[in-house]
């Protein structure tokens, strides 16, 4: 994606982000139970990543995280709000604002292993070169990641590129209406933004994101 940040699609609509740092990779958010072996096809190894750094504790970011660990013991570092689901291995009944994302938490499909994380991380932390910046609203404790060397933002579930650039329907969020405040915490003067769904915005092309936080914050909550 830029200097130093690779986007590793693991599937079509997900993407892991792999960050070099001097003692190998940290992977930011894994995917989908799948995810291991895709990321293992892409490096040619899992032998390099040190640490894995989660965006939130959600299945299609964590299904994949237990076996990555014991394939690699990589260190995992998520936010303080989001350990207790890491290690319930599922999203809680008051997880999500809506009947929908409710349901969809029911399903096995939705389970992962449960995983105990060695570091919970708080706003502000610096995991590498990435900066945690504590957005929450999708998740209690979503995390945005910026790596400071390259001032490239990792937004995971905050924003969505599904063609056009959106914060994703509000019954999948735990507390939709945290979601603009949080938006509000990110930088804007980025080189990039990786998503964790969609295609990244780079150069010229983070104007669309700094034209989303604008939206937002003129349409209030
Ligand atoms: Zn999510
Ligand atoms: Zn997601």
């Amino acid at each position: 994606m830029i200097e130093n940040i690779t986007r590793v699609p693991t599937t079509k609509r997900d993407n892991a982000f792999l960050i070099e740092e001097n003692d190998g990779y940290t992977l930011v958010d894994v995917g989908w139970a799948s995810a291991p072996k895709v990321i293992e096809e892409f490096l040619g190894s899992l032998k390099d990543i040190r640490r894995v750094v989660i965006t939130h504790a959600h299945p299609d970011h964590v299904k994949g995280l237990a076996e990555l660990k014991e394939r690699t013991g990589a260190t995992v570092h998520i936010h303080a709000d989001d350990a207790p689901w890491l290690q319930a291995g599922r999203v809680p009944t008051e997880g999500r604002a809506g009947a929908l994302g409710r349901v969809v938490d029911r399903l096995p499909l939705a389970h992962w292993t449960s995983v105990t994380p060695d570091e919970r991380v708080e706003d502000g932390d610096l995991i590498g070169n990435l900066r945690v910046i504590h957005t929450p609203g999708h998740t209690p404790g979503h995390i945005a990641l910026l790596h400071e060397p390259t001032r490239a933002l990792l937004v995971g579930d905050l924003v969505f590129n599904r063609g056009d650039l959106g914060i994703g329907p509000a019954a999948m969020a735990a507390d939709p209406g945290r979601r603009p405040e949080s938006l509000a915490r990110l930088p804007q003067d980025v080189s990039a933004v990786g998503l964790a769904h969609g295609d990244p915005l780079i150069g010229s092309a983070t104007a669309r994101f700094r034209a989303l936080l604008a939206d937002t914050g003129s349409g209030g909550s």
